[in-house]
């Protein structure tokens, strides 16, 4: 057997980009186009998602071989079979959706286009295709699958405590589909601009620190000692060890009232090298924008798309991954890499079908902290009945009490971090005040096109 493994090829063949980076060319396209600007999604009054996170990650090749908001053709055809009309694997509808005033205000129609503006300025293009109308209820549940239609792994009905459900059932109910096109690049801000690395950069910078296998670290934490054990396990042990880099790869979007502060999450996962505890030559930390979804199994397929197009050739996958509440069987992810699902169009992993993925599972342990062991241990080498699990919520809870976690639960660098970002937002987790100020501040600023 051939065990040297190559830096996959982008899903789809190749990697989506769709920037316009000369200023002539972007007013040029900008002229005549019907002027929108790009509003959050909001439920209860509470902004759950922005479409821009969307268009970025589109247009920088995230999501390749999407270009675009999807037809209504796509959108059946994701839902039944998790596949793109090209017939590549795909989990989720992607969409361009706006109100019936906003639409009958914008008169557009197929052929027409779209100039989309955020915080006031030109953003990108949306070369419109087709209009269609949705019905966002009956999306949001077929979106997340229901326990007769999916039962090898949805144990329960979706419903408004779910933030993915939110996020579909809270769209407008029609549909521009079309190719975006960003023409004026957004500049990030401090500390986001230094994690930037879309697909192409980011094979780049791989190559640079002559890396070939790397194993992708999916996180919307700031990591604690056992996501460390994760880190260091996956990259050491496995199919291909060791990995010649470990990718930590932070989804930032609309988050949770008690979760952590996306600056907080970059930065601390960013001094897990800078103090020493994986060496910064095997550790690189960087981010995409996206309003998770929550859909556990579709979602560690979404992930696999977003790193297999950074470049990776692993993927770790964990018990409850990103997942919320109880809808999904804990181990739904696992399920998936290791024999499939069916009634999701999976009768084998999505790396063994056609038109599948390149990207290889790593199916990752639980590690503990075990106070016999005086360290951290998973199954295969402690089987104290000491253990003490790593709680994300324990672990918040000391936090917000001000009380120092002790180092083996917390690293204090790690530690340090997060009460620099506390004191500069006044608060440890997001809170309602959080919240609608970063969807009004977004992760990026841009400036004047000058049309
Ligand atoms: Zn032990």
């Amino acid at each position: 057997m051939d065990v040297r493994i190559k830096t996959p090829l982008p899903h789809g063949g190749k990697l989506v980009d769709r920037v316009v980076r000369d200023r002539e060319r972007a007013k040029k396209m900008a002229k005549g186009a019907a002027v929108f600007d790009i509003k959050p999604t909001l439920y209860n009054g509470m902004p759950v998602r922005n479409v821009y996170r969307e268009i970025m990650s589109i247009c920088y090749g995230f999501f390749s071989p999407v270009e675009g908001s999807m037809t209504h053709a796509e959108v059946e055809r994701v839902l039944k079979e998790r596949r793109l009309l090209s017939n590549w694997i795909f989990p989720y509808p992607l969409v361009f959706d706006i109100s019936r005033e906003d639409y009958q205000k914008l008169g557009v129609t197929s052929g027409d286009r779209v100039l989309l503006r955020l915080k006031g300025q030109p953003f990108a293009i949306l070369d419109v295709e087709e209009v269609y109308e949705i019905d966002p209820p009956e999306l949001a549940r077929r979106t997340f699958g229901t326990p007769e239609d999916n039962p090898e792994v949805v144990k329960k009905n979706f419903d408004e405590k779910h933030p993915g459900y939110v996020i579909y059932k809270s769209l407008n109910p029609i549909v521009l589909a079309g190719k975006y096109t960003i023409i004026n690049e957004p500049k990030f801000r401090p500390p986001f601009d230094r994690f930037w690395f879309p697909p192409a950069k980011c094979r780049e910078e791989f190559a640079k620190r002559g890396w070939t296998t790397v194993i992708a670290h999916q996180t919307r934490n700031v990591p604690h000692v056992g996501h460390e054990a994760l880190l260091k396990n996956a990259a050491f042990t496995g199919d291909i060890a060791p990995c010649d880099g470990i990718l930590v790869n932070c989804i930032i979007g609309a988050k949770r009232i008690g979760d952590y502060p996306d600056e907080a999450i970059v930065e601390a996962h960013e001094m897990v090298n800078k103090a020493g505890y994986v060496s910064p030559k095997r550790h690189m930390v960087t981010f995409t924008l996206w309003d998770m979804r929550y859909g556990n199994p579709l979602e560690s397929l979404l992930h696999g798309i977003i790193r297999q197009n950074m470049g990776c050739t692993h993927h770790m996958f964990g018990r409850d991954h990103a997942a919320v509440g109880d809808y999904y069987d804990a181990y739904a992810t696992q399920i998936l890499w290791s024999k499939g699902i069916p009634s999701f169009g999976f009768p084998a992993p999505p790396n063994m079908v056609e038109y599948g993925l390149q990207i290889r599972p790593q199916n990752m342990a639980e590690f503990w902290y075990c106070p016999k062991c005086g360290e951290t241990a998973y199954s295969a080498n402690c089987e104290h009945a000491e253990r003490q699990r790593f709680s994300g919520s324990f672990i918040r809870s000391l936090l917000a009490e001000g009380v120092f976690p002790p180092p083996v639960i917390m690293r204090p660098e790690v530690y340090k971090v997060v009460v620099k970002w506390w004191k500069h937002f006044n608060y440890p987790f997001n809170n309602k005040k959080y919240l609608i100020e970063r969807e009004q501040r977004l992760e990026v600023d841009l400036e004047p096109l000058d049309i």
